[in-house]
């Protein structure tokens, strides 16, 4: 059977939906096909992940993040209240447990509130512990609109009301291919057979960039897969965390650090650390890829990164092959926990671009082609984000899309 479209979306991960759905909002007499190539929505980052809904804190004033992650909070917590979903404002602390991290916390209440994160506050220990009692610090930071939601929940409704609009999901097709087809056409080659569209939405999140590559673009970076692994915490110590604990991050890496996370289902989750994974969708400490694994040793980026931070890499290995050690990382926030508090836990695999000047680049990356638009970057917070991000891609694509209807 072949198929016709007006626009096709690869991937069916939260951005890939929520784009689907804003080219519905904005242009409703489009056709839209969604194309995955498991046989699944929300089959990788958006299903393996923290479940926050970022504040909008942490990230460069005037970035895209920045921006996108306020107005996709506003319209994530919308949506989910519409659309009956489980989320909670609970707030989050984040707390300086070492002298020389006050001058980084210190700029993300500055960042914050720039970027005008509601209510933030920096508190004194006693402080802290009147919100989450356990946690240890010498100072901290309450942030009260971070939330908690399930991205897996929130991608199963972008995806049912895409459908009820029209919206094809052509699951178990991997897009393999894409060439031009004429002036105003594409043929995009997938699994199960190709189909035409008159304009091509990359957001294949891990594949982002292969993607970008097999449709003929010379991406300016590459994705690393990093994997980041939780704990659970035994129920009987979840009570040592109310909601959210945050250390300060290290402002060199576009990840977090280990934290502390209350899901919507009342678990307690300790993670995600951060580790170079050897196989894209490795989600597994021995999952390999050899031929991906090669790909990233043979990329200039990757050894430059190497080179300026392999002690902090090896640092995150240890952590990963050692409970003890990940308990101790732990420990800064909460002195209580010991290592038998931690059940084995998920992993996720973060999509992270990295520049040939061995850069993690920390902005959302969108890059545009003939007839198509390409997501090369989009980690945390895409998944807080992914109606802007959305609406963001639509405004791009717009270019194209408006030329077909002068
Ligand atoms: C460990 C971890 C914790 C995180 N925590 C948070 C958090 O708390 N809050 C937050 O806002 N964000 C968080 N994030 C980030 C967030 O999960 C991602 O930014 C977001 O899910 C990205 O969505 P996506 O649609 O771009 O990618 P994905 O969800 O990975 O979707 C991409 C899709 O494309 C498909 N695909 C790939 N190649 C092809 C192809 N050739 N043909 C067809 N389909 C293809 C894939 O199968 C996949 O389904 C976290 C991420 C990780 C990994």
């Amino acid at each position: 059977m072949s198929f016709s479209f007006d626009v096709a979306v690869v991937g069916a991960g939260i951005v890939g939906l929520a784009t689907g759905l804003k080219l519905q909002e904005k242009y409703p007499g489009l056709s839209v096909a969604i194309v995955e190539k498991e046989g699944a929505i929300a089959a990788h980052q958006t299903g393996h992940n923290s479940g926050v809904i970022h504040s909008g804190l942490y990230y460069r004033p005037g970035s895209l993040k920045a921006g996108l992650c306020l107005s996709g909070y506003d319209m994530l917590v919308a949506f989910c209240r519409e659309h009956g979903l489980r989320h909670e404002i609970c707030g989050k602390v984040v707390v300086a447990t070492r002298e020389e991290e006050l001058p980084a916390l210190e700029e993300l209440h500055r960042r914050g509130t720039a970027n005008g994160v509601p209510g933030l506050r920096l508190l004194s220990p006693s402080d802290v512990k009147e919100i989450e009692p356990h946690a240890a610090c010498i100072r901290g930071m309450h942030v009260p609109s971070t939330g908690i939601v399930d991205y897996r929940e929130v991608a199963e409704a972008y995806a049912r009301v895409f459908q009820s609009r029209g919206g094809m999901l052509l699951l178990r097709r991997k897009v393999t291919g894409v060439k031009a087809d004429g002036p105003s056409s594409l043929r995009v080659f997938c699994t199960g057979g190709p189909i035409s569209a008159r304009a091509l939405i990359n957001c294949g999140g891990l594949y982002s960039d292969r993607v970008a590559e097999d449709s003929g673009m010379k991406p300016p970076c590459r994705i690393v897969p990093f994997r980041g692994e939780y704990y659970r915490i035994r129920p009987e110590r979840g009570t040592l965390v109310k909601n959210l604990i945050y250390p300060v991050p290290d402002p060199r890496f576009p990840f977090l650090g280990v934290h502390f996370t209350r899901m919507v289902d009342g678990k307690v989750e300790a993670g995600p650390n951060a580790v170079l994974a050897f196989a894209r969708e490795g989600y597994g400490k021995t999952s390999i890829a050899p031929l991906e694994l090669l790909e990233t040793l043979r990329y200039d980026g990757f050894w430059r990164l190497v080179r300026r931070y392999w002690k902090n890499g090896m640092g995150e290995m240890a952590r990963s092959c050692s409970k003890v050690l990940f308990a101790k990382a732990l420990r800064r926030l909460i002195p209580e926990i010991q290592k038998d508090d931690l059940l084995p836990g998920g992993a996720g695999v973060r999509a992270q671009a990295l520049g040939h000047d061995g850069k993690l680049l920390d902005d959302f990356v969108v890059m545009e082609g003939e007839n198509m638009v390409h997501v090369l970057n989009a980690p945390s917070p895409a998944a807080t984000s992914s109606l802007a991000i959305g609406a963001h891609i639509v405004g791009i694509a717009g270019k194209i899309i408006g030329g077909w209807q002068e």
